[in-house]
Formats: C-alpha cells, structure tokens, sequence
C-alpha cells in the first residue's frame, strides 16, 4: 500500500448526482491507480437534511457502480467515526487548539476564526455593510489540476455556530488532518473555499493536502451547470432505465478525463492504470446522452446470454411483456436474437415485445412503405404453404424453400421478406429474419400470417 489516502466527502442531500458520483469515482480510481486508501466521510452536519434515507441512496449508488471505500460506513478504520456527526469530541480538541494559540474569538454567539494580518475597515458589497477586514498574504495552491491559484481571504469565518453546530470549512479541515489525507479531489465549486482551508491547515501547524479540484459537468444544451432536474443527473435512475453499471461508469470516467487516445470503451482495469492528474481536463466537460447510450449498448453486446437474461428478465416482466407460464427456452433463444440490436435495456420490450404478445402494434409507416411497392397480401399468400409444410422449420431450411420458390417467380428472395417481416412483427426492423422465424416457430408464424391476410 502507499501512503496516498483520499476521501469521498458527501453530505447526504436525498440524490446522488452525476457530478457527485464523478468525484467519487475520481478519488476511487486515483487510490486505485496508486495503491492508496479510498476513504467515504459522511459531512452529515446539517441535521436537518441527513436522514437514513438520503444516506442509503448514497450508499447503494456508490456500491452500484462498484465504487468500494477501504475505511468509512461498514467498512470501520483506524480513523473513524465515519459520520461528522459522531465526531464531536474531536472537533472540541481541535477547537481548542486554536483558541490556545489565540486563533479564535466570540462574535454574536458564534465562535470565529481569526486570520492573521493588518486589520481595516471596508464597506462590504456583498454584506451591505462596514465590516472589518484583514490584510493577508495571498494563499498560494498549486493544483493539480488548475494550476497556480492565489486567494487572499480578506475576513475572518465562523468555526462553530450560534447553535454550537461546528462549520463547514472547519470540520472538513480538521477531517482530513485528522484522517491524513494527502489528496483533497472534488468539485470546482469548493475552490474558493481552498483558501481558507489552507489558512486553517496553517493555523493547525500542518502542512495542506494536495487539491485536484475537478471543472463543472455542463448540462447537455445550455451552458448551466448540471442539476438535479435534468435527465440523467441522479444514479439512482439509472439502474430502472435499463443502464449497465460498467457503461455508466466508464461514462462518467469520461466526463473530464480522457486516456489521450481516442478511446472511449474501456474496461475499468485499463482506466484505473491510466488514470492519473494530467489526464483531467482544465475545461468543462458536457454531459451527452447518446454518447452514454451508445457505450452503454456496446456493454449490453458484450454480454453472456445467461447475464443479458437476468437483467432483462425484471424489465420484460413490468412491462408486461413476459409473465407466467413463460417458457424459458424460448426466452433465452430471443433475447440472443435480440441482444446484439438491443441498445438500451429498457427499449427491450418494445424491440422484442412482439415475440412474446400476439397483439403486437403495427407500424403504419413500414405498412404504407410496403404496400406502395408490393402487394404484400399476395406475396404472403403465396409463402404461407411453404412455411406450412417446410421441414425441419428451421432457417436453413425455410431459406432453402424460399429461395426455391422464389427462383420459380423470377425473384430474388428478399422481395419476400419486408411483408413477412412485418406481418409477423408489425416492424420494418429487427433481428435477422430467417433465425427470427426458426425461434417464432411454425405455428406462430404462420397463424400471424394467416392473420395479417384476412
Ligand atoms: N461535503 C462537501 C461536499 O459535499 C465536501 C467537500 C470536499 O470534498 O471537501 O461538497
């Protein structure tokens, strides 16, 4: 093990968002990369918000994608507790050693943090007000990602609240002194707070982690960040919405960083070797649906039959495509048909719904395509008596027959299949159509046919 130690630091809010999963994910693939400790710290201060529930869809997103924390919830460590909440005696001796260095004072009920420096008196635009100021020496951050970054903070900040909660930037701190973390990676959105923190880290008589601080995932049209509204922002739809773990992840692995090659699809050991600083973007990144589906249909392909089964079975079944009595055999020679054209999980049902529903919808612009070209009636008619008597009913050989009959009719054997195609599914498109018939079976195919022309 080397000594790098990161920490994933959320404080349970009721979502896990996109942008929050990608900083765990980050700080999960550089302890990964390096052989280091990957931490989860519950910043669960704000009482009124940490309920169980928000906890728990924290927890269950990180393990979906696989995102497992050496020291934190369950996993315990040699620097627990895990949960800010359970942390207050270590905050009171930290307090303490401030206020003995003459670091703190009392102001309205809240206990502050007093910087070092020349003080003044300015007015304060953003308080509408005289405040008093401080003349400090810039803070100088050298991050990893951003590069030089120098903040003077020009005011003093509350370390413990009228209500005796302790701060934001103040716990945070003394967390990661507390819990040694060498590498503090998250959101552009903390640094401003840097400064600060490294006023404090100073103040402590400890020397700053170092920050990766990670640019903004922008929203797919527009340039506003992305929220919790918009599609595709929490990982706790993804699951339902038919979306493969290792797709979502190696996704959201993209979203500000890239292996300098070309490549997108990358297995999870590939990304963790290559993962590393220099290969985060400076600029913002852009969430793009297609870009995810497309990955995420490309996982789907690669699939075992057995493992596209299992996750199918649950989403066919709501959909009220599958239900009792499903024979299973058929199941599985489907779902290998419809594996490889499958393009998301929950599109399933609607891509293979007619091989398990006689009521299947027809198309009425394939029908009005077809029937502009054929008479698509006639042609069925006259395969149906092939298709009634063909033996084995299997493709090779109803390929055979077809091509017989067809050669007899001066035509290719493919004028016949957009009609069958459609008569048996109401589509235009689909899996290849003679394997499509041998798994129909006979007397499905030909009862829909038989159908279709009446
Ligand atoms: N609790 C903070 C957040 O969720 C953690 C910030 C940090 O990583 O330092 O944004």
């Amino acid at each position: 093990m080397s000594d790098v130690r990161v920490r994933f630091a959320p404080s349970p809010t009721g979502f896990f968002h996109i942008g929050s999963a990608r900083t765990a994910l980050f700080n999960w693939l550089y302890a990964r990369h390096a052989g280091g400790t990957f931490v989860l710290r519950i910043e669960d201060t704000d009482r009124a918000r940490n309920t169980d529930e928000s906890l728990q869809v924290l927890l269950d997103g990180m393990r979906w994608l696989g995102l497992d924390w050496d020291e934190g919830p369950d996993a315990g460590g040699d620097y627990g507790p895990y949960f800010q909440s359970q942390r207050q005696s270590i905050y009171d001796t930290y307090l303490k050693r401030l206020h003995d260095a003459g670091r703190t004072y009392e102001k309205d009920g809240a206990i502050w943090f007093k910087l070092e420096g020349e003080r003044y008196t300015a007015y304060d635009k953003f308080l509408e007000a005289e405040v008093e100021k401080v003349k400090t020496k810039p803070v100088v951050i050298d991050d990893l990602i951003r590069g030089r970054v120098e903040r003077a903070e020009e005011r003093d900040f509350v370390l413990v609240r009228k209500d005796g909660s302790p701060a934001f930037h103040f716990v945070n701190v003394v967390d990661d002194i507390a819990m040694r973390i060498t590498h503090v990676i998250r959101g552009e959105d903390h640094l401003s707070n840097t400064s600060k923190h490294v006023e404090l880290f100073k103040a402590f008589g400890v020397e700053p982690p170092k920050f990766a601080h990670i640019p903004l995932i922008l929203k797919e049209a527009g340039s506003g960040k992305m929220s919790k509204r918009d599609k595709g922002a929490l990982i706790e739809e993804y699951e339902s919405r038919g979306f493969l773990a290792a797709a979502v992840r190696n996704y959201i692995s993209l979203l500000g960083w890239n292996p300098k090659d070309e490549r997108e699809k990358l297995d999870i050991g590939e990304i963790i070797e290559l993962f590393d600083f220099p290969g985060i973007n400076k600029g913002n990144s852009r969430f793009d649906e297609k870009k995810l589906a497309a990955l995420n249909a490309e996982y789907l392909r690669e699939l075992n039959i057995e493992s596209f089964t299992f996750l199918a079975r649950p989403l066919l079944n709501e959909a009220g495509v599958i239900g009792e009595g499903l024979d299973e055999d058929y199941l599985q020679a489907v779902l290998t048909l419809c594996q490889p054209k499958a393009r998301s999980l929950d599109t399933l049902s609607e891509l293979c719904g007619y091989f398990f529903r006689d009521a299947y919808a027809m198309d009425e612009k394939t029908g009005a395509k077809i029937a502009k070209k054929t008479d698509p009636e006639a042609l069925l008619a006259e395969v149906l008596p092939i298709l009634d008597t063909v033996e084995p009913f299997k493709a090779d050989a109803i390929k055979s027959a077809l091509e017989l009959h067809a050669a007899a009719e001066d035509q290719p054997v493919f004028a016949y299949f957009p009609a069958l195609r459609y008569a048996i599914s109401g589509q235009g498109g689909g899996p290849d159509l003679l394997p499509m018939l041998e798994v129909m079976g006979r007397e499905r195919v030909t009862a829909r046919i038989r159908k279709f022309i009446a």
